[in-house]
């Protein structure tokens, strides 16, 4: 009998591409959400499959599903700093009230619950690059702190499910992953870049542009979470690509991807946006046996492709 995973952010970027993996590996997927920044067209080529269904639903109400349940992935939640800045409350909600029904459903069917932390519970961090064992660097009431306690709460209430409730736990520590399906107008830097390049606007780096980021293509995302989801490790797991760049450097990779020949201008940092984020990624090494396989040159160039195939008037969609 096939395998039943409920994917919860099932419309949004990284929730639609494990549909797409598990359908592809045989499960029988039922993606649930309540579309607040994701979108139905991210799935709509798996509706007319029959072993993909889909929950209109809001995680943070009482989550009903009938029948046998093997798998929970608990992706919801609003990602970019754009959106939960915009949601503050609901984001809160969603990473303590949405684990809390993910968890608790987990126990009432005996299933095994993957969810999806962050790098942003390092906050601004004061070790690089991350391991695991860094407790991090947050400010509660700064401006991301509404994302990032949300996520550490995440954390901690899964551990307490696992050793009160003996629930089967796996936690995923995700680091800046891009890909198709992202949103232009996300505010992160990569889509920005890119929507810029395609509008043939000067593009806009924050700060100096010293700062640096590592990007992780969404494929190897996929395959690290699906290793994690099948191993037997509890603990919290970094799965991200250490390959780092300053911010300035990558506006230029951007340029030259693009053909395009506007200019790079520099704008006053955000408080407490991160300096530097890179992953130490030994656990996943070791423990999973992955580690990231598409270099950032392949992976641009597919992202590039999915933004310029879109109809124009997405690259001048506001954000929502
Ligand atoms: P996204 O915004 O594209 O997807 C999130 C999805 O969750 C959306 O479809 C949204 O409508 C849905 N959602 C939000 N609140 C909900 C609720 N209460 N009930 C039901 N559905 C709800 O974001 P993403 O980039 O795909 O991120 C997915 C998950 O991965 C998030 O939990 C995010 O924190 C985590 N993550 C992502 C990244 C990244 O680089 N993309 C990095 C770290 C962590």
């Amino acid at each position: 009998m096939k395998k039943r995973v409920l994917i919860t952010g099932a419309a949004g970027f990284l929730g639609s591409h494990l549909c797409d993996r598990f359908i592809q590996e045989g499960y029988s997927v039922i993606g649930m959400d309540n579309l607040i920044t994701g979108d139905l067209k991210n799935l709509e080529h798996l509706f007319p499959h029959p072993d993909f269904e889909f929950y209109h639903h809001d995680v943070t109400k009482y989550i009903h599903i009938s029948g046998r349940l093997d798998y929970i992935l608990h992706f919801a939640s609003p990602a970019s700093p754009i959106d939960y800045m915009r949601i503050p409350i609901q984001t809160l909600k969603v990473g303590a009230m949405g684990t809390h029904n993910c968890l608790g459903l987990a126990k009432a069917k005996g299933a095994r619950i993957l969810v999806a932390s962050t790098s942003e519970v390092y906050g601004d961090p004061l070790v690089h690059p991350q391991s695991e064992e860094y407790w991090g660097n947050v400010n509660p009431v700064g401006p991301r702190g509404v994302y990032d306690e949300a996520k550490r709460y995440l954390e901690s209430i899964t551990m307490a499910y696992h050793s009160f409730h003996k629930v089967d736990t796996r936690i995923v520590r995700i680091f800046n992953t891009y890909g198709p399906r992202m949103r232009l107008n996300d505010g992160r830097a990569l889509p920005t870049f890119i929507g810029q390049a395609l509008r043939g606007e000067n593009i806009t780096v924050f700060g100096d542009g010293s700062q640096t980021r590592s990007f992780c293509y969404v494929s190897d995302l996929v395959e690290g979470i699906y290793r994690l989801l099948l191993s037997d490790y509890v603990y919290p797991i970094n799965i991200g690509n250490p390959d780092e760049i300053t911010l300035k450097d990558f506006a230029e990779e951007i340029l030259k991807l693009t053909g395009n020949t506007v200019k790079i201008v520099f704008k006053p940092l955000p408080p407490e946006d991160p300096k530097q984020r890179k992953p130490d990624i030994t656990k996943a090494r070791t423990i999973l046996n992955w580690e990231p396989t598409v270099s950032r040159a392949e992976g641009l160039r597919k992202t590039y492709e999915y933004f310029k195939s879109l109809p124009p008037e997405e690259w001048y969609k506001q954000p929502k």
